[in-house]
């Protein structure tokens, strides 16, 4: 295979890894193993998913690839990569004159800072406000989950009365569930920035904000092979810049910056002379000076100092106190219809450990939350506390979770949710519901009920004697689960049945008398 064929090869990898990441985030229904397959090979989650017992192979396997060829990562596994590309392709296409891109210097300082900033909030506050925002996977996941999947949902939405009148069946309409508008402001303009970034300036983000690129160029700074311009095979007509994403090439010195460049082999296939080849290490000590083959150009060990001491102030800021974790203070949140409900704690998702473990791993990447078979799973606002914003939570006002499903734990890739078979998931407690006789249909009207009892999978809720020959619900605490199917089904305008998070008993007991029964929910999203 001749070198030129690489860029192709990359282009391959590139969009297959992009399209089966924005289906999975867009919610498309792709087996898991797909999904897990290139989420495994994303970086910072499976560094995570490390503290969990997992082997972090994919994270070996990156920085192994990256110590012998460069960063084929963030050109053919990154999304957030692959996604400036096409942003810098598209853009490129609403252009009047001809537009190049040039060598130019490289930002170490920004580099560094970033780096540092992310670094040293991981041992103070685990998937913190740095990683979780800077992470370059996340940031791709929540920009498709929040920001693309609403906007497709409301296109959808406007064709199906057409599809209607046109007698089209098939097509129905989608729920939209919007995440707050701070967030919604947040992540847009994170957005922005990238595609401003990327459309002016190629991987410049790649080059300076993310901490991935900044870790992964400092190691293909000491890679095997590198890209390496052969001087007397050079006529210096600029091709190769032209095609250079990174602006890596300084074609005067006759070098191509490793820690920048992101392997994505443009330059091969564009110089027609044959003159950007690659060559192994060795190769470049010989032919060039020794401090380009060993010393990436920013690797200056005073700024190294500088802008590490800079991240651990801005760290410093970054790590607002827990003040308003939902833990220390009953909460009040919407359902968005009219009643407010007052929760004592936050509902994670089925996890069988503790919050702080799963908010210490959760990157907010959104998978789960797309993956979600019911859409009970929610981004959290200040629920969590301002630093872990975008985690998820069930939101019962939405809709409940599945007795019979464990998608999201089987597709978290850092392992904040971590595998559960169904089973386990099926006693595995995540909230506890408490049952309020003052708001129920039963005790307030006098009439019949019985909707969270009938909904109950666990059979938790049942009904007992009440007056005049009614029967009115009763909580079974050992039994319950806290899957929310009761507090969604009560039709009590103030909700006479509310799950409450973090329970200190996380495993309930197996209900066995009673076949349990799992609910469904009908076409409008109400379960009877
Ligand atoms: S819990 Fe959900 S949002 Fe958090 S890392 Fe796992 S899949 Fe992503
Ligand atoms: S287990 Fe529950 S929260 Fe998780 S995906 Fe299924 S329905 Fe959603
Ligand atoms: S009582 Fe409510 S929350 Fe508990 S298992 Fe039954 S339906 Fe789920």
């Amino acid at each position: 295979m001749s070198l030129r064929h690489l860029k192709p090869l990359r282009v391959a990898v590139a969009a297959l890894c992009l399209t089966v990441l924005t289906l999975a985030f867009l919610g498309a229904h792709l087996p898991h193993p797909l999904i897990s397959l290139f989420a495994s090979l994303q970086f910072v989650p499976t560094l995570i998913a490390l503290a969990t017992g997992s082997l972090a192979l994919g994270a070996i396997i990156i920085l192994v690839v990256t110590l012998t060829a460069g960063r084929i990562y963030c050109s053919a596994i990154c999304p957030l990569g692959i996604l400036q590309d096409a942003i810098a392709r598209i853009t490129s296409l609403f252009r009047r004159k001809p537009f190049f891109l040039r060598y130019a210097p490289a930002w170490t300082k920004v580099r560094h800072l970033f780096f540092w900033t992310t670094l040293l909030t991981i041992p103070l506050g685990g998937a913190g406000l740095a990683i979780a925002w800077l992470d370059p996977y996340s940031t791709f996941g929540r920009t498709v989950s929040l920001l693309i999947r609403p906007l497709i949902r409301f296109a959808h939405n406007a064709i199906v009365p057409h599809a209607e009148k046109a007698h089209v069946t098939g097509l129905y309409h989608l729920d939209i569930a919007l995440a707050a508008l701070p967030l919604l402001l947040g992540v847009g303009a994170v957005f922005l920035l990238i595609v401003v970034m990327a459309s002016l300036r190629g991987r410049l983000y790649c080059n300076t904000l993310c901490p991935v690129g900044t870790l992964l160029g400092f190691i293909a700074s000491r890679s095997w092979l590198r890209l390496k311009i052969n001087a007397d095979a050079c006529g210096k007509c600029g091709e190769c810049l032209k095609s250079c994403k990174a602006q890596c090439i300084d074609l005067k010195a006759g070098t191509v910056d490793a820690s920048r460049c992101v392997s994505c082999y443009n330059c091969l296939a564009a110089c027609d002379q044959g003159a950007m080849r690659l060559a192994t290490n060795w190769t470049v000590s010989r032919t060039t000076k020794p401090s380009d083959a060993t010393q990436p150009p920013d690797s200056g060990r005073r700024q190294f100092l500088l802008t590490a001491t800079g991240g651990a102030l801005v760290t410093g800021a970054t790590l607002l106190p827990d003040i308003s974790r939902a833990d220390d203070h009953e909460k009040k949140h919407g359902d968005g219809h009219g009643k407010k409900r007052k929760y004592k704690n936050v509902v994670t998702p089925p996890i069988a450990g503790d919050t702080d473990t799963f908010l210490a791993h959760c990157t907010a990447c959104q998978l789960c939350i797309s993956s979600c078979t019911t859409g009970v799973l929610q981004p959290a606002f200040l629920q969590y506390g301002p630093q872990h914003l975008l985690k998820p939570r069930m939101d019962y006002s939405k809709a409940f979770c599945n007795y019979t499903c464990h998608r999201c734990t089987e597709i978290c890739p850092t392992g904040a949710i971590p595998f559960l078979p169904v089973p386990q998931k099926q006693i595995t407690r995540i909230g506890m519901a408490h049952f309020n006789k003052e708001n129920c249909i039963v005790s307030v009207y006098h009439t019949d009920c019985g909707a969270c009892s009938e909904h109950c999978p666990t059979k938790a809720v049942h009904m007992v004697p009440y007056e005049g020959g009614l029967v009115i619900p009763e909580v079974d605490k050992s039994l319950c689960i806290g899957c929310g199917a009761c507090e969604f089904a009560c039709p009590a305008d103030d909700k006479a049945i509310l799950v409450h998070g973090a329970p200190k008993e996380k495993l309930a007991r197996r209900p066995s008398e009673e076949k349990p029964t799992a609910p469904t929910v009908n076409k409008d999203g109400f379960p009877f």
